[in-house]
């Protein structure tokens, strides 16, 4: 190779190598300066990180310090907290889920009496061991093993009920253990000593004042025991004066004593009443009865005071009504008593109205009854409505200052209203009347009386003679209900004018057209049925011979008994066999022959009484009735009539030498074993507290009639029972 080629090899390669070497350069520069950017980058991060790092130790000083204050703090609330359960006389304990105690209060271990044992590691088990073994509970009559058994069993359930121990030392103390999620156990032992003496002692004052409370109620029963057998023969006996032949001012002295004697005797019976109810003592016997009759009976018996002040009373009974509930009816009665005898004593003129209406719920057998008793008296001023609930609360003022009471007849009528589930009320305008309701919820028994099915063949007309407006609407409005025409009269020659039109049956006042009007009626050759009507039974007598069939009706009239007549007028036209209908004690009515009905014998009555004064009353209280009345002196001779003289039904006093009228029942009904009828037998008692009832009717004896007797009720009693195939008691002849 030539030189020039050498050079130009060597002058290349030399170039290439200085470019190689300024691209090294560069390449070298730009490395140098990437270092210098990521050194700069490096050491501003450690700069920021010294700063966070210290941030973050400042952090850390504080929250060490702020822990340590926390520290503290907590320290010193368990500090607080376990000397405040060290300080309380309870006992507290906690026990991990192995049922080891963790901690427990110096009250929780006090009953051991320092047994080192007794301390923290202590498991249940033992625990319960300890405790029977340093006998530190009363077990009573129980094993310890079943003792511990029995508590262990406790303590394992998932919410141990709280249990309360005694101690050895007449201690009591309730554990009350709450189970945590964990297992653990927090126990609790109270001391309920104090707790459970006062519990006694107030038990013991319960108890003595209960004792008490008895001791006063029968205190109180005896008390109207003795004072109304006295009573009895007090106004019984001036009653009879009053019909013996007297001066007039004898007569006042007479009719005075009388007055006074029954006014006590309301007096002690709302004060026994109030005395029980107010003592939670009162209680209802429910039993089936009769409604009707019951609200009948009442009237009865408060009728001679309506008359006396010339009132109608009239009952207003829904002829399509159910009659037989299930209810206390003696309580009803009361309540009936006071609202009715009420309304006589602040009428002066006009009528009392009984109204009874209801709605019936056949599915559940139930009755939503009302009650109402409208009277026409003085009223009661709408400031004062709602005051004559209240006890002793009587409204005063001149209109009614004269008018005597004890104020607490509708305070008693309340509560046993409200008793029964009821409601009472009463709306009033003064000057006009006041109307006193009450409802309550009864339930039906027995049939309904299919009232609608009834045919009175033969009966399609009647004539209504009646002074009193209300007494005619009704017994109208009864008649058209049966499906008769009715043509009311308010003259003997307007029903004589009326009877030739042609009417089957007339109805009449007796008070005011009895005699006049058989003898009309007679005259003119009317041929039908004559009913009287009259508050007195057995007012009319027969007189002479007449053609007329006469019938006699009480007042006020019963939907029942009104029924019955005019069944037996419709029969009796229809040319059948006379049949006579009797009702007996369940009130269903039977049809039976009546070959001796009119002229049948007389029902026989037994009364079983000791008392000879009680005997005279009852003899005049039932002269009125067309009976054959027999008097037993004792129980035995009572027993030994029953089988002589066959009664029908028997009066049985209760109280009685030799055999009382228990015994004396229970060997009547011993002799009717086998017998298909059973005597009524009414007990007759001073005795008027609740469980007595029970007691006299569990011998056998089937009503029960409290001293002193009344006409009304022994009328009623009567009549109720009449047997088929006896006279009627109310007979004409
Ligand atoms: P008593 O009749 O024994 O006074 P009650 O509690 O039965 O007691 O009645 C309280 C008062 O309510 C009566 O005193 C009377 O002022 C008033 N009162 C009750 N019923 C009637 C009524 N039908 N008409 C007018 N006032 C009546």
């Amino acid at each position: 190779m030539s030189l020039a080629n050498k050079l130009t090899q060597e002058r290349r390669a030399r170039l290439a190598a200085e470019r190689l070497l300024e691209q090294k350069q560069a390449e070298l520069f730009s490395a140098n300066q990437k270092l210098g950017a990521h050194a700069k980058k490096l050491s501003d991060e450690i700069v920021e990180t010294r700063a966070e790092v210290k941030n973050v130790r400042d952090e850390n000083q504080r929250v060490k310090s702020d822990l340590s204050v926390a520290q503290k703090k907590i320290e010193i609330a368990e500090r607080r907290l376990w000397l405040s359960i060290e300080s309380i006389n309870d006992g507290f304990a906690f026990f991990n889920s192995d049922s080891e105690m963790i901690i427990a209060n110096k009250s929780y271990l006090a009953v051991f009496d320092g047994l080192e044992e007794a301390s923290t590691g202590l498991t249940y088990i033992r625990m319960l061991q300890l405790i029977t073994e340093e006998g530190i509970v009363d077990i009573g009559n129980m094993s310890p093993a079943g003792w511990r058994a029995k508590m262990l069993e406790r303590w394992q359930s998932p919410n141990p009920a709280p249990e309360t121990i005694k101690l050895w030392n007449g201690e009591f103390v309730k554990l009350i253990d709450q189970r945590g999620h964990g297992g653990d156990v927090v126990s609790l032992a109270l001391n309920i000593t104090e707790v459970v003496k006062t519990e006694r002692a107030l038990r013991e004052a319960r108890d003595k004042a209960e004792a008490a409370a008895r001791a006063k109620s029968s205190f109180l029963a005896n008390m109207s025991h003795e004072i109304r057998t006295p009573m009895n023969g007090v106004v019984g006996m001036a009653d009879l004066l009053i019909e013996t032949d007297m001066d007039d001012e004898q007569r006042l002295f007479a009719q005075t004593i009388k007055n006074s004697g029954e006014a006590l005797l309301v007096i002690i019976n709302d004060v026994l009443d109030y005395s029980k109810l107010d003592a939670e003592k009162m209680l209802l016997q429910i039993e089936p009865f009769d409604l009707e009759t019951a609200i009948h009976e009442v009237v009865m018996l408060l009728q001679p005071v309506a008359q006396e002040k010339g009132i109608t009373v009239a009952v207003d009974y829904d002829l399509f009504m159910p009659t037989q509930y299930e209810g206390d009816v003696g309580r009803i009665r009361q309540v009936l008593t006071n609202l009715v005898g009420n309304a006589i004593k602040f009428t002066g003129e006009g009528h009392v109205l009984v109204r009874v209406v209801g709605v019936s719920d056949a599915s559940k057998k139930m009755t939503q009854l009302h009650i109402t008793v409208e009277d026409t008296g003085i009223g009661i001023p709408e400031e004062k409505l709602g005051h004559v609930f209240g006890e002793f609360n009587q409204v005063d003022d001149a209109t009614n200052r004269s008018y005597e009471g004890t104020g607490l007849g509708l305070s008693i009528s309340q509560k046993l209203v409200r008793m029964m589930g009821g409601q009472i009320w009463v709306d009033s305008v003064v000057g006009e009347g006041s109307s006193f309701g009450f409802k309550i919820e009864l339930a039906t028994f027995g049939k309904p009386e299919p009232v609608e099915a009834v045919r009175l063949a033969g009966i399609t007309k009647a004539i209504v003679l009646e002074q009193s407006e209300q007494m005619a609407k009704l017994l109208t409005r009864q008649l058209s209900a049966l499906g008769l025409g009715c043509h009311t009269s308010e003259t003997v020659e307007d029903v004589l004018q009326a009877a030739q039109k042609g009417a089957e049956v007339v109805f009449a006042d007796s008070e005011v057209a009895g005699y006049d009007l058989v003898s009309a009626l007679d005259n003119a050759g009317y041929t039908g049925a004559l009913v009287l009507l009259s508050t007195q039974l057995g007012s009319y007598q027969k007189q002479g011979d007449t053609r007329l069939a006469i019938h006699q009706l009480p007042k006020p009239l019963s939907r029942r008994k009104l029924l019955e007549k005019l069944q037996a007028i419709s029969k009796a036209k229809a040319h059948e066999a006379p049949s006579l209908y009797v009702v007996n004690s369940e009130g269903d009515v039977k049809e039976t022959e009546a070959t001796e009905s009119t002229n049948g014998r007389a029902m026989r009555i037994l009364a079983a009484e000791d008392n000879k004064t009680n005997r005279l009353v009852f003899q005049k209280m039932v002269k009125p009735l067309d009976i054959d009345l027999q008097f037993a002196e004792n129980g035995k001779e009572a027993v030994e009539m029953f089988q002589s003289f066959k009664p029908d039904m028997i009066f049985m006093d209760v109280s009685m030498p030799e055999m009382d009228g228990k015994d004396a029942t229970r060997a009547i009904r011993k002799l009717e074993k086998g017998s298909e009828t059973k005597v009524p037998i009414f007990a007759l008692t001073a005795h008027a507290m609740g469980g007595d009832k029970e007691e006299i009717l569990s011998c056998g004896m089937d009503y029960y009639l409290t001293k002193p007797l009344r006409k009304g009720e022994i009328f009623a009693a009567i009549g109720r029972n009449q047997p088929a195939g006896v006279r009627d008691i109310a007979s004409e002849g």
